[in-house]
């Protein structure tokens, strides 16, 4: 039996990643398509399959197949190829350094956003010196949307801060949403793409959030309706976004978001998978799948995520 790396990244990526899962799993894997050829034979001995962003069917023509390991954090493109066979375990990339990575991004923009740097940049370019009124974290409440690992990770660096933070999650109910709508300045989306939250970033839900709010969305692209973020934007119920994800990447040059003043773009990389952190997280979930032990990520098909 053995191990497959499946990717559509560029080939000198792949051949570079493929390395690093080698080296630090320490067992030799195979490349599947679209880099490497396997036939029949080859396809029927993989146990386990490594992937990011794998070609549609090719999991499906694996019959000896006992667990699907993927290296990214989100599963919706995964799930996405409805031939995946339903019983072959699923685990999500579950790694502290990525939750680390977004933590890191979610404080960076929260911070930039609550200190007014896009104002101040405005005001930079037509040489404008004001002073805006200076703001306390304590007076500043932030909203998380998807109380998982990275939503987790993210309240961890901001608590200390000083922000007040408002939470909600699937198990958290609509009371807890309808709060953190009603007092949110900064709210943050980390939610999983799922058929629940898909276009959840729409006119309804702004609608309902504190008036001149920030949104930061570094979820999926799938969760926002850009035409109603950036009428709330152009209305002033939006103070500002910030926006990681697309649902076309990279974002198209005519998309409106490249030259809205009111909307920073960054080119999703809010948390980028650390390859050798990736593989150790790998190796360790492939030893425990071996041994019996439980997999850490584990996704619920019914779920989503
Ligand atoms: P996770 O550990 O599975 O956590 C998901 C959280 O979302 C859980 O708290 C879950 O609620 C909540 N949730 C799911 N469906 C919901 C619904 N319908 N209503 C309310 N809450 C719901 O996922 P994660 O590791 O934190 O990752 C979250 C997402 O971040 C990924 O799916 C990916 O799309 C995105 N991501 C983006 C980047 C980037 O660079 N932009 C990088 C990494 C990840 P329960 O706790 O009640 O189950």
């Amino acid at each position: 039996m053995s191990i497959a790396y499946l990717c559509r990244y560029d080939a000198a990526t792949a051949a570079e990643e493929l390395e690093i899962l080698r080296a630090v799993i320490g067992e030799p894997i195979v490349m599947g398509p679209p880099h490497g050829d396997l036939d029949e034979a080859a396809l029927a001995a993989v146990e386990i399959a490594v992937v990011a962003n794998p070609a549609p069917g090719i999991l499906a023509r694996m019959p000896g197949l006992g667990l699907i390991q993927s290296l990214w954090a989100g599963v919706d493109g995964l799930l996405a190829d409805r031939t995946i066979p339903p019983a072959v375990p699923l685990a999500r990339l579950v790694d502290p350094l990525l939750a680390t990575a977004m933590a890191e991004a979610v404080v960076a923009h929260v911070m930039a956003l609550h200190r007014q740097l896009p104002a101040y940049r405005e005001q930079q370019a037509v040489r404008r010196w004001q002073r805006l009124a200076q703001p306390f974290a304590a007076e500043c409440p932030v909203g998380i949307l998807g109380l998982g690992e990275m939503g987790r990770a993210a309240i961890d660096l901001l608590r200390p801060l000083g922000f007040p933070i408002l939470g909600w999650s699937r198990s958290a109910g609509a009371d807890a949403l309808a709060r953190l709508q009603a007092e949110a300045r900064i709210v943050v989306n980390l939610l999983p793409l799922t058929a629940e939250t898909c276009h959840i970033l729409a006119a309804p839900f702004l609608s309902r959030l504190r008036a001149g709010a920030a949104l930061i969305n570094f979820g999926r692209g799938g969760h926002q309706v850009v035409p109603d973020i950036l009428a709330a934007l152009d209305a002033g119920r939006l103070s500002h976004a910030v926006l990681d994800v697309f649902e076309t990447e990279p974002l198209p040059d005519d998309s409106p978001l490249w030259r809205h003043p009111k909307v920073t773009v960054t080119p999703h990389v809010a948390a980028e998978t650390d390859a050798v952190s990736a593989a150790r997280c790998t190796a360790a979930n492939i030893a425990a799948f071996r041994a019996g032990r439980p997999v850490a990520g584990l996704v619920d098909r019914a779920k989503g995520y």
